[in-house]
């Protein structure tokens, strides 16, 4: 794409109708129309079978297999009234999407066809999935993977241009119950986390009640114009730019976040919002993102398992309704070099009833538990922060993290100055007083005031708290949030666990001295994990280090956490993971990410070879016989900086051709450190040529149009 290319694509956007404001009047919002939701559950199903789904929803009560096939006639009825002509398990597969096999209700019988849907198609099914990445746990003679039914997520409709699909959320095992996808050990881990609070409840003599984890995660992306999208093979082929120079205007102004939305964007977020209330998705704010181009849609909090599910669901609507407006939304990580990253925060909690663990309460027992939580939450990170990167490592994520905007590699969990104040008093053993002064202790003798308004300033943070939940930074825009909430749920149940042993075990007199005993001893220990300083800043490395702080040291080394011996017990022992299905997503993800780093290798060096060298080499032929001139004319003026020029375009030249040689040898000899150090090398030649290279002979287009014309 030249300049006359480039250009016509600028014309063409700034010719772009804009509509005009919305007529005044109700709108019709349709909020879970879509959804075969409690409504409908009454209202499609027989009374008895309609409480039995309900209670297995509601109260996790196992499903009742004799009511799949009434549940499945109504859910049938129920979609074909909406157009659905199809129905299909939607699952995640290891992949980190979605995915779907469709099969028509339609059946023949005799000269006509019927539509049918039996308890069996509800409850199992058994895609032909061969070619999902196992990681060797399916053998070619057992290759079937099966989907089951997960009456958690309510079953929904997804429409395209022609017709509708009834979408059945489910579980994706082995013939022989091995997890093969992201929701079952999600699930696990709930169950995991739910065990280990119910012990703890008892141990603080509260009465049985439901455990909800809770999740709101707030999705950051990036819109570009499809032309310019169309135009980039780096971007088509891997979601992020391999080439491109950092405009002299970005970000520096900070006058993006937080701005007045343009019209074009505004009129698909809109469309977004309408999209995702059909689907019972609470999308809530909207709001332009710290990079020009940048944005970020967030939910209202939900069931972890849902939210997991919606946030699939979120991420596949932003990029369709992009499309249709001649958008691309990018969700990669890092699209655009020294610009803002996007992540994905991940807003967790849990509840017991209707208590948010993880409130500050106003009164002194419920103040005993949230503190007792607290402080196994920070234990529960110090011990296993491996964890916890290995659940956001990968290749998109891994040039984020770190960079600009983005939590560091380093994790480290952010508590606020007042909430601070009281596990500095906690450890320190003297009695706990708020900022107000106000002395308190932890038991239920007195009334505490813990800061119910602690609010979140430092953004630095990769785990901060945030009043009432923990805000994990870390996770990338195009993950799903499912392995760090898998992650996080189990290591906050075994430290609840462990503490629940011991406090069942206090002394009725003593109990409140053993539990200020307890916790200051685990602060103690595990207190080099807060850090409520700047994240970004050369100082906490090295302070973290001190502290002997681990950083992420890059993917591969980060994903070989989840085959540690302790960390294959740790999820042995709450049942989230056997060790064979640990070693198996081992071997995908490292398979996954050198795939990737192989795709981009090959992507650059293509680009290299065959849109930045000829526009180089095209400079340098004009340049030379500008220079001829000049000399032919035997003039001295224009001849040194001709001279220049054409040095510096040879340079060039050879400069891309020297990293370009690096690079085929990295990809042939397939070492990924190597393919990225190599890619680097011809990037910087490339963005340096970028700059000199007459605009209008630029093959791609560059940073300051796609990220600033839209
Ligand atoms: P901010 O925008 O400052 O990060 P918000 O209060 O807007 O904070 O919350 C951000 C996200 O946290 C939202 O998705 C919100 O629904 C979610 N959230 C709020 N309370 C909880 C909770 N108890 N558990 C999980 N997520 C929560
Ligand atoms: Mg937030």
């Amino acid at each position: 794409m030249n300049m006359s290319n480039r250009s016509k694509t600028v014309t063409a956007i700034a010719a772009r109708p804009i509509d005009g404001p919305a007529p005044a009047g109700n709108i019709e919002i349709g909020y879970g129309d879509d959804v075969f939701n409690t409504d409908s559950i009454i209202r499609y199903l027989p009374k008895p079978t309609a409480q039995k789904l309900l209670a297995t929803i509601n109260n996790r009560e196992p499903i009742d297999a004799e009511i799949a096939a009434d549940v499945a006639h109504g859910m049938k009825t129920w979609a074909i009234e909406r157009g659905a002509t199809h129905f299909t398990h939607w699952f995640l597969p290891l992949t980190g999407s979605t995915a779907e096999k469709h099969d028509s209700f339609l059946e023949p019988s005799g000269d006509k066809a019927i539509m049918t849907f039996s308890g069996k198609n509800l409850i199992v099914g058994e895609p032909d999935a061969s070619s999902f990445p196992s990681g060797g746990l399916r053998c070619t003679f057992e290759a079937r993977g099966y989907t089951a039914w997960d009456p958690t997520s309510p079953a929904f409709i997804k429409r395209h241009a022609n017709g509708a699909t009834l979408c059945i959320p489910t579980v994706f095992c082995s013939y022989t119950g091995e997890a093969l996808d992201k929701k079952t050990p999600l699930l696990r881990s709930i169950q995991a986390l739910s065990n280990a609070t119910k012990r703890l409840m008892k141990a603080f003599k509260q009465a049985d009640a439901k455990v909800t984890v809770t999740l709101g995660a707030e999705q950051e992306y990036f819109l570009i114009d499809k032309h310019f999208y169309l135009s980039r093979p780096d971007l088509v082929q891997t979601g992020r730019t391999l080439f491109g120079a950092p405009p002299p205007k970005h970000q520096q102004l900070e006058d993006h976040y937080f701005g007045s939305i343009r019209q074009r964007i505004l009129k698909f977020m809109v469309e977004v919002e309408r999209e995702l209330w059909k689907l019972g998705i609470p999308a809530k704010t909207r709001h332009n993102e710290v990079a020009p181009a940048q944005f970020e849609l967030a939910p209202m909090f939900e069931d972890a398992n849902l939210a997991v599910d919606h946030n699939m669901l979120v991420m596949e609507v932003l990029r369709q309704v992009a499309e249709r407006n001649g958008l691309v939304c990018l969700l990669h990580e890092k699209p655009f070099a020294g610009v803002n990253g996007s992540g994905k925060h991940n807003n967790w909690s849990f509840a017991y009833g209707k208590t948010n663990l993880l409130d500050p309460g106003n009164d002194p027992h419920q103040n005993a538990i949230f503190l007792t939580v607290l402080t196994a939450v920070i234990k529960a990170v110090d011990m296993h922060s491996d964890l916890l990167y290995a659940a956001v490592a990968g290749a998109g994520n891994n040039h984020r993290l770190g960079a600009n905007e983005a939590p560091p590699a380093i994790m480290s969990v952010y508590l606020g100055d007042q909430l601070n104040g009281i596990i500095t008093q906690l450890q320190n053993g003297s009695q706990v007083s708020s900022s107000r002064a106000l002395p308190i202790r932890i038991g239920v003798d007195t009334l505490p005031q813990l800061p119910r308004d602690a609010t979140d300033r430092n953004r630095t943070s990769p785990f901060a708290f945030t009043g009432n939940k923990f805000e994990f930074r870390a996770p990338g825009s195009s993950q799903s949030c499912a392995g760090a909430m898998m992650v996080l749920n189990t290591i906050v149940a075994d430290v609840l666990d462990e503490f629940a042993g011991k406090i069942s075990k206090f002394k009725a007199g003593a109990f409140n001295n053993e539990l200020q005993k307890l916790l200051k001893s685990n602060i103690n220990a595990h207190k080099r994990i807060i850090f409520n300083g700047d994240n970004y800043s050369a100082e906490w490395r090295e302070e973290a280090a001190r502290r002997g702080l681990q950083a992420g040291a890059g993917t591969i080394e980060g994903l070989r956490a989840l085959i540690k011996p302790e960390n294959v017990a740790l999820f042995e022992k709450h049942c989230v993971f056997t060790k064979k299905e640990l070693e198996s997503r081992f071997e995908v993800f490292v398979e996954e990410y050198q795939r990737k780093i192989r795709i981009e290798g090959e992507i650059a060096l293509e680009i290299a070879k065959s849109m930045i060298i000829p526009a180089v080499t095209a400079q340098y032929t004009k340049t030379a016989s500008a220079l001829q001139s000049a000399n032919s004319l035997k003039t001295a003026a224009g001849t040194a900086a001709l001279t220049n020029l054409l040095n510096e375009l040879g340079n060039g030249l050879d400069g891309i051709e020297k990293c370009s040689a690096e690079l085929e040898e990295a990809l042939r000899m397939g070492s990924c450190d190597a393919i990225i150090t190599a890619m680097n090398c011809v990037r910087e030649v490339a963005d340096r040529m970028e700059k000199v290279v007459a605009d209008s002979e630029w093959p791609l287009p560059k940073y300051r149009e796609m990220l600033f014309i839209y």
